[in-house]
Parts: structure tokens; sequence; C-alpha cells
């Protein structure tokens, strides 16, 4: 596999050196949905060393419409998304580091994961977990990329702590519950995907490499089907954000949420206040008496009624035929048990 990186190592933005750089460095993929799994790929491609891979979910059939990395026998097992990711990076590149996290990032595992990452790469699906990683990224000096998309709609902007402006600089709060169309109710095309996740990659490349006068120093807005394309100049931060101007990074310091409503799913997850780490079978023991479970090395599924249970081996649930909290609370109560 001499020549693997041969044509990268030709373009002049990279190198020799650039390449020596990029197996050396490592990277942390936030989310492995359709712009996670886009990441993942193009950077195992290029030769990103070390790949730490960070999922909460698992492959479900309609995400096989865009999300690039999963396979329909992923789905059929649904494998949690961090492994499934995993199995086909390693075909893709076996001479690079893969660790796979199936959890969910929250206050307490953020800086753990963030160790020794030289960079953050955003594939999540919301601004509680951007602000999350924002907060832990500028309190421990990582730069991070943001990117979202919705629709035809995309949007992304590089974040170098102390030196631009953060994502609290440039959205001082997140929207309003409920307020802004997710992928669950206003659909989503795979072309922005692939636009957003080209910009995140090719910024990864640049600050990796050390190009960082290549940076596009931007908040890059794109709608590939309005042919809308805008670049807005993010600038230097700001003294008065409370993030990076004031030093106060109030996510890192928030209770773990117990319940989170998965927003447009009809589905809430509950996160034990202690992780633990559940035994299946004897899990699937109890619970064959009151309905349809099935389980494998990794998740369980359990279906009673008109609800069903996915519950991780932390002991993390995420029960579908509800949206609320209450009704989900009572569920996990009853059938898992704090
Ligand atoms: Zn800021």
């Amino acid at each position: 596999m001499d020549d693997r990186y041969s044509r990268q190592i030709l373009f002049s933005g990279i190198g020799e050196e650039g390449q020596q750089r990029l197996l050396a460095a490592r990277v942390l993929i936030v989310g492995c949905g359709a712009l996670g799994s886009a990441h993942a790929e193009s950077l195992a491609r290029a030769g990103v060393g070390h790949l730490r891979i960070v999922d909460r979910d698992f492959v479900e059939p309609s995400n096989l419409q865009r999300q690039t990395m999963f396979t329909e026998s992923d789905a059929e097992q649904r494998l949690p998304k961090a492994i499934a990711a995993a199995n086909h990076l390693r075909q893709i590149n076996s001479e690079i580091d893969i660790e796979s996290h199936i959890i969910d990032l929250n206050h307490s595992s953020i800086e753990r994961l963030l160790d020794r990452c030289d960079l953050v790469v955003d594939g999540t699906d919301n601004f509680a977990t951007r602000y999350l990683i924002n907060d832990a990224c500028v309190k421990h000096n990582v730069n991070w990329i943001y990117g979202a998309a919705v629709g035809s709609y995309g949007v992304t902007m590089t974040i170098r702590p102390h030196q631009t402006a953060c994502l609290r600089c440039v959205f001082a709060e997140a929207p309003p519950a409920a307020s802004a169309p997710t992928c669950d109710t206003s659909g989503v095309i795979m072309p922005i995907i692939n636009v957003v996740s080209a910009v995140q990659v090719t910024e990864a490349l640049k600050l990796l490499t050390g190009r960082i006068e290549a940076l596009h120093s931007s908040l890059m807005q794109f709608d590939v089907w309005r042919n809308d394309w805008r670049r807005i100049g993010t600038g230097k931060p700001r003294p008065d954000c409370n993030t990076c101007g004031l030093g106060v990074y109030e996510t890192l310091s928030q209770p773990t949420e117990a319940a989170a409503v998965l927003c447009g799913r009809d589905a809430i997850q509950i996160s034990p206040a202690q992780p633990t780490h559940l035994n299946f079978s004897t899990l699937a023991e109890r619970l064959r008496r009151a309905g349809e479970v099935k389980f494998n090395e990794y998740l369980l599924r359990f279906k009673t009624g008109p609800f069903e249970l996915t519950v991780f081996a932390d002991a993390r649930s995420i029960i579908r035929g509800t949206d609320e909290i209450a009704t989900a609370r009572s569920l996990y109560a009853k059938y898992i048990g704090n």
C-alpha cells in the first residue's frame, strides 16, 4: 500500500510533510449519522492515524438514503452506528486506529473523550451537544468544526478557541425547542450532506496539516435547492462571550439530563444517573414475561404494547412510542429499573 496516499501527497497543500502529520493526528468525530459517517470515511481514506467515533444510536432503514457508511445488513442487525462504522472503516483502511464509543456524549464523558485529540468534527444533530462541544473545546483549547444540515440547507464554521469567534460568540443561545426544522420533520437530501461534510473535512485537513492561512474563516451557508451560497465573516472572539470571553463553561457543570426528547422521533432517551454494565441475558429473561425481547452483544430490544425500548449496555434506553418524558420514565422504571 506504499502508494495509497500518493495523489494526496502530490497535492501541494498537503505534500509529504502534511501526510506525516495526518498519520500522527487524532480526531474525535461526534455523531456518526449522515455527516459523521462522511467525515469518518473521508478522514480514514486520507490516512488520519487515529479516529475516535462517538454515537449513541443504531442503524435503521431510514438512515440508508443518506448515511453512506451503512448497509441493509447493518440496519437488519440494528448495529450501533459506532460499531457498524468501525467495521466498514477497517475494510477501507486497516492501517489506522479506530475507536468506537457507544455512548451519549454528556458533561461527564466529553472531557475524557477529548483526551489527546487534535481536533473535533461535529456530526451531531442538536444544539445542546454542540454547546457542550464548544465549552469543552474552548476550555481545553482544541479546534472544532461545526456542521449541520436539514432539508437542502447546510451550515458550517471552524472554531479555533481564542483565535476565532466560538459557537457562542455567533449564536449566544440555542434556538428554542421545536422552533427549528429537523431532519425528522423536514427531511433532508443527501447532496447537502456532501457539501457540508466536504467543507468540514477540507477544513480538518488544513488544520491537521497546519495550513491555518487556508481556512475559510466564516460562517458558510448553502442551500443546494435554492442555489444560495453565502459566507459571513465570523471575526475575532467576542470579549463579552460567556464561553471564550468570560470562561464560563456552563454545560460542563450541569448534571446529566436524565431524560431527553429525541426530536421528531416520537421517542425519549433516558440515561441512568450512574452508568452501569447490564447483563442482557439476565434482563432478557426477566422481560420475556412482559413482551417480545431480542438482544445482541450491544443492545437489547423489548416490545410491549405500543412501546419499544432499546436498551444499551450502560443502561441508557431509547423509548419509542411516546413523546412524554413522564411516560418514558415510568416505562424505564418499570422494566429497566434504576
Ligand atoms: Zn465565544
